[in-house]
């Protein structure tokens, strides 16, 4: 029994359904504060397979302990937490009160259950300004924003961890930028408010529920002057989740990069969009974003050679995933 953290979040939720998928049983424990109980009604429906639920928030140690022993877990994937890095800039205690004293909770619950195997949510956010390009797993760590530096907080904790105790088996797993949606279009992203991310905001461009994107500069040191990122479709994300799991059957902790190796620029991504709904995107060019950075993507290698995983899906599947769940569901699941 696996214990999933986040469960009924974006990625916790697709990689539920990787989970279920590979034969595994799940309980999800989260506090719905930005997700919605009806994303673990569609996995098990996408699945043909119940999972278990504990609504508790990860500052609460005992309510983790419980969930662990009640439902005999042996294994944790730790995807609770709160992710906006401009709201991380506003309330950084509230970011260092969920993200790290969560997590240093779920660690003292895991210890006090028996339960020893982790897979842990970090970013590429991690790597702060390249020093060069793409960024390896040797690439320094100096995270520029609050966010970032919970992550790495939570990253040096867990490698402590392993250290004073090597039984442990720790999966730190950096994800570039998740996009997309189960090819059923039953699950997918679904944020509050507007969103900070490009590929939600196109979609509700695409949509109608909002007007024009924002394209926050044409400038950069880039081949058309806007943003690159490495994209990854969120179920290659779940499905590395899954190879990550079966290895820590053998007590390790390891670091490594969930990406695809390739930079998508803004405009590669709405051209991909505008093929995939057949709706076309209007944008205004608008200045830069602060803290913005020109280009960042994965070096893949380590990941296929320790977890002989591969990011397989395109920038067009990305696009059409994300299409069938955003024009299936106009508002998400309410
Ligand atoms: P999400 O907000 O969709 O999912 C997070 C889930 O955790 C939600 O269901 C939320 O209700 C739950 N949660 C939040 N705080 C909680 C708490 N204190 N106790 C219990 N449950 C709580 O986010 P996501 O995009 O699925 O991200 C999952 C993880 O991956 C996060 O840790 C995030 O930092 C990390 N990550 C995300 C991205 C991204 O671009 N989405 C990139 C890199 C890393
Ligand atoms: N971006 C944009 N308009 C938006 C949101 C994002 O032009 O409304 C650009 C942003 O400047 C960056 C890229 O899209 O170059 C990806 O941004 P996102 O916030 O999705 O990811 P991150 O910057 O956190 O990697």
């Amino acid at each position: 029994m696996i214990l999933v953290t986040g469960g009924a979040g974006y990625i916790g939720s697709h990689a539920c359904v990787a989970l279920l998928s590979a034969g595994e049983d799940v309980v999800v424990f989260d506090n719905f504060s930005n997700s919605s109980p009806k994303a673990l009604d569609r996995v098990q429906a996408i699945c043909g397979k119940p999972l278990a639920v504990v609504e508790g928030d990860v500052r609460d140690q005992a309510a983790l302990e419980k969930a662990l022993s009640e439902h005999g877990c042996t294994a944790v994937m730790h995807f609770a937490g709160l992710k906006s890095v401009q709201d991380s800039v506003a309330e950084p205690l509230e970011y260092y009160d969920q993200n790290v004293i969560g997590s240093h909770r779920l660690l003292r619950a895991m210890r006090a259950t028996g339960v020893r195997k982790i897979v842990f949510s970090s970013s590429a956010t991690v790597y702060g300004t390249p020093q060069f390009l793409p960024y390896t797993e040797q690439h320094p760590l100096k995270a520029v924003n609050p966010y970032g530096r919970t992550k790495l907080v939570i990253e040096e904790m867990l490698r402590d961890q392993h250290v004073s105790d090597p039984s442990w088996g720790i999966a730190i797993l950096r994800y570039f930028n998740p996009v997309g949606a189960h090819e059923s279009g039953l699950i997918g992203e679904d944020p509050k408010g507007v969103p900070n991310n490009l590929v939600p905001f196109v979609a509700q461009v695409a949509i109608g529920r909002r007007d024009r994107l924002n394209i926050w500069g044409n400038d950069y040191n880039t081949p058309d002057g806007t943003g690159v990122r490495d994209y990854i479709h969120v179920m290659d994300l779940a499905d590395g989740h899954v190879s990550a799991l079966k290895l820590l059957d053998t007590p390790q902790c390891f670091a490594v990069n969930l990406g695809t190796g390739a930079g998508s620029s803004v405009l590669d991504v709405i051209r991909a969009f505008e093929a995939a709904s057949g709706r076309p995107i209007p944008y205004d060019i608008k200045p830069r974003r602060p803290g913005d950075i020109d280009a960042y993507y994965a070096a893949t290698d380590y990941a296929t050679r320790l977890l002989g995983w591969k990011a397989v899906r395109s920038l067009e599947t990305m696009c059409a995933d994300h299409w069938r769940w955003q024009s299936s569901n106009p508002n998400g699941y309410a």
